[in-house]
């Protein structure tokens, strides 16, 4: 009998069965990417026991969720308390940045944060677009069987299901697209406006900008083209081409785009629809 295993090396979590070094290893494990696969490879690396079980793991997985979304949304209400005691006014100016799962514009899912101003910049507002969902995809399986059976329980999979499929545009909308739903819910969820928006490095917030804006997004649009290169994006074509980005196409976009906020300053949604003609 290992007398050790009698032993707890670390402490239990409140009102939970589980111990502290084993959901902090959990929340590793997302934090770092490598997740399960990765925590049982170390583990065999280290000689130590192996981690839960996948099955177990996932299930926990929920229960960790919960905790973590819980924290951030302590975490944003704060942020965006600081934001709002700097000015003094509910009328705030943040700033906004996207990234994908994976690189380049052919990523499944990607996340867009907005982030306070103040001398010490947090997140205040997190949102994340996905072109897939894990259920459906197991689910779709089923039908593989062909049976009247398998279809049924894939009907009920999908019925009941909370779907993680929330988004059906290119990836490389992403970014604008959580922004501005973020944007949308600002009043309604913090009871604040974003009065201002730095990207790119400069504050979007009187007309006079926008050509100063017009100038860093061309700047943009020629790096990003530039490191896509050759590079094939999820509709199977490279950046450049025939009715693609070319560098002729850059300019006109930057004027349009200019003329787009112009005209549609004080109307949001006008403006997102102007913009993505
Ligand atoms: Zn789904």
């Amino acid at each position: 009998m290992n007398f050790f295993s009698f032993l707890d090396s670390s402490p239990q979590v409140q009102d939970s069965k589980r111990h502290d070094i084993n959901v902090r290893t959990q929340l590793a494990g997302h934090l770092t990417g490598i997740r399960h696969a990765g925590l049982q490879k170390i583990c065999a690396a280290l000689n130590l026991p192996s981690s839960l079980e996948e099955g177990r793991h996932n299930k926990r997985d929920k229960e960790l969720l919960q905790v973590v979304q819980k924290f951030a949304n302590e975490s944003t209400s704060t942020a965006i308390q600081e934001a709002i005691d700097v000015p003094k006014s509910t009328d705030i100016t943040v700033s906004g940045d996207g990234t994908w799962q994976t690189r380049g514009f052919s990523s499944k899912h990607g996340a867009a944060d907005l982030i306070s101003t103040c001398d010490s910049p947090k997140v205040v507002d997190i949102e994340t677009c996905s072109k897939t969902c894990n259920v459906c995809l197991g689910a779709e399986s089923l039908l593989q069987l062909g049976t009247l059976e398998a279809r049924a329980k894939y009907n009920q999979i999908i019925i009941n299901h909370d779907c993680g499929k929330n988004f059906d545009q290119p990836s490389g909308n992403m970014e604008a697209s959580s922004i501005l739903k973020m944007f949308r819910r600002s009043e309604k969820k913090y009871g604040v406006r974003y009065k201002g928006f730095i990207y790119l490095g400069i504050e979007i917030q009187k007309i006079e900008d926008i050509n100063h804006f017009g100038k860093r997004l061309k700047r943009a649009l020629e790096v990003i083209k530039q490191k896509c290169g050759k590079e094939k994006l999820s509709d199977g074509k490279i950046i450049g081409g025939k009715g693609r980005l070319t560098d002729q196409m850059i300019t006109p976009f930057q004027i349009y785009f200019c003329e787009a906020i112009r005209k549609n300053k004080n109307d949001l949604d006008k403006l997102y629809k102007s913009a993505q003609v």
